[in-house]
């Protein structure tokens, strides 16, 4: 439920009202406009009697909302949230690059795609540490000493880095990782949701293989409920039926998660196709459709990584799609 507050409500009567809420057993979510203060009422808002609430004289209008996700509604906050990423922000309106390997393999390798995909335009490095493998007999990740490459590519370059966690024992390792990434395959795993909702770290959330829009907000919820607000939606494919492409990219989901809400979509055009070769064309058409940033797969020596090769585009295809993808961002630009 929302109610929204009347232009020159007292600070002494939004707290008024707050504790009232609060006595009902209600969590209580405060957005600020410009104009309007809107707050959304979680937990059992049976017992708020609709009458009663628009009758009160600081009340503009009270709503039920029927979406089963509240903190990451849009009808809880109006307007597009921006995350600051170290002063890199992303939503409303700004547009980042994410970029580097699947996975962190060497000194040489991280620093040197850092140094590249910087020159091209990206804004914060990825590199898989910890790697949510099918198979157990591939490359699993260098781990903790991954972590420390990563933060010496950030000495080096001074970008802000995002990396897959994939147990909450591992938080500790993350502590100057700028973005936690909960990967595809953990979009459902609750317990890592709610501990990630405890802490203040920026969460990139990605669909899960096979989940809906409503699900991924649903796990979006569990970090809000906690107390943190610093979450990243990430579309990166789903699977369908065709088995030509790695996996399919529901570029709807950009339109349609802004118009359900307030936090960026990015797409990950890498994993939803597969193939270095379709990275390009769905990047592009993801910025088109409006996505807040992109995460992209750069290698230095593709054929040689040790995941995701296939997938991975060279410095040098990078820097063609970061330029083509800044022009159609003019061209969409109003
Ligand atoms: C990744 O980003 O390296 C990754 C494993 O992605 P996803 O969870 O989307 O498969
Ligand atoms: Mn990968």
């Amino acid at each position: 439920m929302i109610a929204v507050l009347k232009q020159g409500t007292t600070d002494q009567q939004q707290e008024n009202l707050i504790s009232w809420f609060k006595d009902m057993g209600l969590d209580v979510h405060i957005s600020k406009g410009e104009f309007h203060t809107i707050l959304g009422l979680i937990g059992d808002t049976t017992k708020v009697d609709i009458g009663l609430l628009e009758s009160l004289s600081i009340i503009e209008s009270v709503k039920r909302i029927s979406e089963p996700f509240k903190n990451a509604n849009r009808k809880f906050h109006t307007e597009d949230s921006v995350i600051d990423v170290n002063g890199v922000k992303i939503g409303a309106g700004n547009f980042q690059i994410i970029a580097g390997p699947c996975s962190v393999e060497s000194h040489d390798q991280i620093i040197e795609i850092a140094k590249r995909v910087q020159a091209s335009g990206a804004t914060i490095l990825r590199g898989g540490a910890f790697k949510p493998r099918t198979s157990p007999y591939d490359f699993q990740g260098l781990r903790g000493d991954g972590i420390e490459l990563l933060l010496e590519a950030k000495k080096v370059t001074g970008l802000p880095l995002i990396s897959e966690i994939m147990a909450i024992n591992d938080l500790d390792l993350f502590e100057d990782v700028d973005i936690i990434q909960v990967g595809a395959r953990n979009m459902q795993n609750f317990d890592l949701l709610r501990e990630l909702g405890k802490t203040d770290k920026i969460i990139l959330i990605k669909r899960g293989l096979a989940n809906t829009m409503k699900e991924l907000l649903m796990s979006t919820e569990y970090i809000m409920a906690g107390g943190n607000e610093n979450v990243i939606l990430c579309e990166r494919g789903i699977r369908t039926f065709e088995t030509y492409t790695r996996n399919t990219l529901d570029l709807s989901a950009v339109p349609m998660l802004h118009e359900l809400s307030h936090l960026p979509v990015i797409v990950d055009p890498s994993h939803a196709t597969g193939l270095s070769r379709l990275v390009e064309p769905m990047a592009l058409a993801a910025t088109a459709a409006g996505a807040d940033g992109l995460m992209i797969e750069v290698h230095n020596d593709p054929e040689k990584a040790l995941c995701d090769g296939a997938q991975s585009l060279t410095p040098d295809q990078f820097d063609t799609v970061a330029r083509k993808v800044r022009k159609i961002r003019e061209a969409i630009a109003e």
